[in-house]
C-alpha cells in the first residue's frame, strides 16, 4: 500500500516517515508529485488546515494522504499564535524570527505563567474521499533563550513538563517520543493499519 505525506517540510517528512517505517507501507511525499496544486492553508482551526490538505493532496494523486496541522498554544498570548505559528512574525518570517518574537512577547512574563501547549491534528484521507482525524498534545513551557541545536521551528524554546531537556536538545527519538506529533501519529498508526 502507498501513501502521501502531504507536506514539503523535509524536516517533517523525515520526522513521519521515520516513525511509520515499521509499517507495510510505501511512503511518498508531496515532493514525489512536482505539479501538486498549492494548498492555501486558510483554516481557522489547525483541524480545518489538515482536513483540507489531506483531502485535496489526496485527490490530486489519487492516494490516500496524511496532512498534519500544528500549533503553539501559549497560555499567556491566550493561545497564540496557534493556527499561525508558521507566519507569527511574518509572512516570509523564519525560525529564528518567530522564536524571537515570541521571546521579546513573554520578556516580562514570569516562570510560572510560561505554560504553552504543542498541538498536532493529522488527518487522513481516503482516495474514497473520507477523512478521519486524531490529535497529540504536548504541554510545557516557553525558555528564557533557545537551547539545543536539533529540530526546528520553535524547539529550541520549548521545554517539555517532566523534561530537562528542550525539543532541540532531544534526539530524533527522544522527542518522538514525548512531541505532540509522535503522539497524534501514534493514533494515525492505528488508523493506517486499519485501512491495510
Ligand atoms: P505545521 O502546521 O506543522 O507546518 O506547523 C506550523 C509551525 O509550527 C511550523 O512552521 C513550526 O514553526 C511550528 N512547529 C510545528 N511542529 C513543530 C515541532 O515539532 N517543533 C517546533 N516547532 C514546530
Amino acid at each position: 500500500m502507498k501513501f502521501v505525506l502531504a507536506t514539503r517540510n523535509v524536516h517533517k517528512i523525515e520526522e513521519l516517515s521515520r516513525m511509520l517505517s515499521d509499517l507495510n507501507v510505501e511512503i511518498l511525499s508531496s515532493r514525489d508529485f512536482p505539479d501538486l496544486p498549492e494548498v492555501v492553508e486558510d483554516g481557522e482551526t489547525l483541524e480545518d488546515n489538515a482536513i483540507k490538505k489531506a483531502k485535496e493532496i489526496s485527490q490530486a494523486t489519487g492516494l490516500p494522504a496524511l496532512a498534519d496541522d500544528t500549533g503553539l498554544e501559549v497560555a499567556a498570548l491566550g493561545g497564540a499564535p496557534g493556527v499561525i505559528s508558521a507566519r507569527y512574525a511574518g509572512e516570509a518570517c523564519s525560525y529564528d524570527d518567530n522564536n524571537r518574537k515570541l521571546l521579546t512577547e513573554l520578556e516580562s512574563v514570569p516562570d510560572e505563567e510560561r505554560g504553552a501547549v504543542f498541538r498536532c491534528v493529522i488527518a487522513l484521507a481516503t482516495s474514497s474521499g473520507e477523512v478521519t482525524t486524531v490529535e497529540g498534545r504536548t504541554d510545557g513551557i516557553i525558555l528564557r533563550e533557545p537551547r539545543g541545536g536539533a529540530g526546528f521551528g520553535y524547539d529550541p524554546i520549548f521545554l517539555p513538563n517532566g523534561h530537562a531537556r528542550s525539543y532541540a536538545e532531544m534526539s530524533q527519538d527522544e522527542k518522538n517520543a514525548v512531541s505532540h506529533r509522535g503522539r497524534a501519529l501514534e493514533a494515525a498508526r492505528e488508523l493506517i493499519s486499519r485501512m491495510m
